[in-house]
């Protein structure tokens, strides 16, 4: 790959089968004359939490992809009207049977595993397109040695990324910077169940459903499945301190709070009987409870343009690599897939077009990803500090302390 003018297509090195590996490869397998290889460690999809995509993903007006009451003027703010229109006309010329399937999993939630195993069965029934899937297990060394002249790597491999921690060029020739900037917005419960009837929750019914529960306030973030008929799929999340999220083992079942969190259990049960009241219905077997720190990070440099044109006799200096999906940026609240996929078609569209040089592939998706973080940092900033104010809405004292008013 030239540093100035066209550039010669070579490989696409994906590595890591997530979500947003395989949607990148599902992306690039149109791209006429485009080779693919995807690493991918596990033997097999088994995840199958709950996962929520945002609709604007497929929007086709800006007015439709700023939609989103939360940050819709954010994305006025941030980015550029002519820019966003080349993606969204991008997104236009997304193949169909991938279109399909994220169409579907946009009505509501899907399991994870749905989406990998979807987005891997498409790409091999396809006829056309050149995509290998490779099973291995990556170190950092390993992946940038697949690299040949002209080829591609996008390091996919998710919160452990193996190559984020090597791309910043540190002070002293040849040693590396710093690259990652986390911080722990708060420790959560994410907890799921099936309820035999329809059910839905705006933001008054989030309070009132909470009303007796002083503490452990249930979030739930409702959509009706598109696929179980009666059944409603609930999922929402619970804060919890700290020293309770050590206490407990990283994934349990309700029988297991109830006998070690009653507290927590208590509040669930509180919550669940009053949205009997509003819908008769039953839970359908028991609680689905995942700890998890909800964490947003973002990596200073998601590419390695650092390293080109640095001189330094290293792999990163020869070999473009760029950081996509959880291993760029990392968000909680049910937005990360839709922010890797968003970043995806970034990629795709601009890794297809050889005309434009390496240079300036680096630099676009280099502010590209910049002007994601500060969407997706601000986003989570304002949920967190709605989830807060709702802690302490009957409570003028706290309330106010909890407001910064100029
Ligand atoms: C409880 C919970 C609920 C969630 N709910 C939602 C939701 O509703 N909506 C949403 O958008 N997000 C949700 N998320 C987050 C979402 O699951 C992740 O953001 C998403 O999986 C990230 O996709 P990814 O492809 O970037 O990374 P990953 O899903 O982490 O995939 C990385 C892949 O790389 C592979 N890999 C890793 N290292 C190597 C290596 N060295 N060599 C080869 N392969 C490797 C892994 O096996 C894996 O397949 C949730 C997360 C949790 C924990």
């Amino acid at each position: 790959m030239a540093g100035t003018g066209e550039r010669t297509q070579g490989t696409v090195h994906v590595i890591g089968g997530g979500p947003v590996g395989l949607f990148l490869a599902a992306l690039l397998q149109s791209v006429p004359g485009q080779r693919v290889r995807v690493y991918e460690k596990r033997p097999e999809y088994t995840r199958t939490r709950m996962v929520m995509l945002a609709p604007y993903l497929l929007a086709s007006t800006i007015e439709s992809y700023r939609a989103d009451t939360i940050d819709g003027q954010d994305v006025e703010a941030i980015f550029d009207r002519v820019e966003l229109e080349t993606r969204l006309a991008y997104r236009r010329t997304v193949a169909s049977d991938l279109r399909t399937l994220v169409d579907e999993w946009t009505q509501g939630f899907v399991p994870l595993n749905t989406i990998e195993r979807g987005l891997r069965e498409l790409i091999q029934s396809r006829d056309g397109g050149d995509v290998e899937f490779v099973r291995a297990d990556l170190a950092a060394d390993a992946a940038l040695d697949l690299a040949e002249p002209d080829d591609v790597i996008v390091d996919c491999t998710g919160t452990h990324a193996v190559l984020r921690d090597v791309l910043a060029v540190g002070d002293e020739p040849g040693t590396r910077g710093a690259n990652t900037w986390l911080l722990n917005l708060e420790h959560a419960l994410t907890i799921t169940f099936l309820y035999d009837a329809p059910f839905e929750c705006d933001e008054f019914c989030k309070y009132y459903k909470n009303l007796e529960n002083t503490g452990y306030k249930f979030i739930p973030s409702v959509k009706r499945t598109s696929y179980d008929g009666d059944v409603t799929h609930v999922t929402g999340i619970v804060s919890i301190s700290r020293t309770e999220f050590e206490a407990m083992p990283p994934r349990f079942n309700g029988t297991w709070l109830r006998e070690n969190f009653p507290r927590i259990a208590t509040s669930m049960d509180g919550f669940i009987n009053r949205m009997q009241q509003q819908s008769p219905g039953n839970v359908v077997g028991d609680l689905e409870v995942t700890r998890i720190p909800l964490d947003v990070y973002h990596a200073w440099n998601t590419t390695s343009r650092g390293w080109h044109g640095s001189g330094l006799d290293h792999a990163l200096a020869r070999t473009p690599v760029f950081l996509l999906g959880d291993s760029a940026i990392g968000s909680p609240y049910f937005q990360s897939i839709t922010l890797g996929f968003e970043c995806a078609f970034h990629l795709a569209g601009h890794l297809a077009n050889t005309q434009l040089p390496l240079g300036a592939v680096f630099d676009r998706y280099e502010t590209f990803m910049n002007q994601q973080w500060l969407r997706v940092y601000m986003r989570s900033q304002m949920i967190k500090h709605n989830k807060d104010l709702l802690q302490v809405v009957d409570d003028t004292n706290g309330l106010l302390s909890q407001l910064h008013i100029y």
